[in-house]
């Protein structure tokens, strides 16, 4: 299947988001095809998820692969042992992943934040609003976007894109953004977000479930008054199919997001390398620059 060169649309002349959309998912089906499902992140636990997102700061894999099994193999992976681990040790133990001295301190001063705000519990943080999560995170020493993002949506299955590198190479040699637009995190995962279906519909959960609290409450308070019972009732019910559709699509959507940036990075790893090698890659049909 050939993309289309016509088809495509120029934002401004500094250049910008050259695709009405349709490429991702284009994208997202030939990866999807060549590469089977994924099922990120190879880790056996949320907690494990966010000491591997740390680690991989600026490292290949296999490097923090090493610096887990020293962490696991001493049973250090948990939020107490690691609150109790003098950083030294941990320093120590995470070596192999680079920058030891530095992601020895990010991993605890997350440990510090996880403690005064959430009581070492996961699962109060997946409870935590996206956009609020989030913030907290980048306020984090050491924790930037992508391993913000990581975090997120790996570990607290919040359904926020992540832009690394090689998603910046995949639509920069694809032509899909260019220019200025290229450069802001914001702007190439505000792109994905607008493009994977339904995703319009995730950020009005939140106050989708505000609306069905207050409907109980206006419930309770006009039990006398028939109109009011019956509107109401025509209400909750709407309410209720909202929240439905609404969390269904909330869930495919982390699912498609989780999925989508495992598959790019199978990419970068395969094909989309410093040195291209586009012979035989899944997207060798679609235009490209190399
Ligand atoms: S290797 Fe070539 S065809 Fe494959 S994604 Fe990269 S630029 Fe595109």
């Amino acid at each position: 299947m050939a993309y289309d060169e016509e088809s495509r649309e120029t934002d401004n002349e500094d250049g910008g988001i050259l695709d009405d959309g349709n490429i991702l998912k284009i994208i997202y089906n030939l990866l999807r095809n060549r590469f089977g499902q994924m099922n990120w992140w190879p880790a056996e636990s949320d907690f494990e998820v966010i000491i591997g997102a740390i680690l991989t700061q600026n490292t290949a894999w296999t490097n923090v692969e090493k610096a887990i099994y020293n962490l696991k193999s001493r049973n250090l992976l948990s939020f107490e042992a690691m609150d109790a681990i003098e950083l030294d040790l941990l320093k120590e133990y995470i070596r192999p992943s680079g920058y030891y001295n530095q992601k020895a301190l990010k991993i605890k001063e997350f440990i510090n934040f996880a403690k005064k705000e959430y009581n070492f519990s996961i699962e109060l943080m997946k409870k935590e609003n996206t956009a609020v999560m989030r913030e907290k995170l980048l306020n984090i020493y050491g924790i930037g976007e992508e391993t913000a993002d990581s975090i997120m949506l790996y570990a607290l299955k919040k359904p926020v894109f992540v832009i690394d590198a090689y998603t910046r190479r995949l639509l920069e040699r694809h032509r899909i953004i260019e220019g200025s637009l290229k450069e802001k995190y914001k702007n190439l995962q505000k792109y994905f977000a607008d493009n994977i279906d339904n995703i319009d519909k995730i950020d009005n959960t939140d106050n989708i479930y505000d609306e069905y609290n207050c409907n109980n409450k206006i419930n309770k308070i006009s039990d006398n008054k028939i109109n009011n019972i019956i509107n109401n009732k025509i209400n909750y019910e709407r309410n209720t199919n909202n929240i439905i559709n609404n969390k269904i699509n909330y869930e495919r959507n982390i699912e498609i997001y989780n999925e989508y940036h495992a598959l790019i990075v199978m990419l970068g790893k395969m094909f989309c390398k410093k040195n291209p090698m586009c012979s035989g890659c899944p997207l060798e049909e679609l235009n490209h620059l190399v």
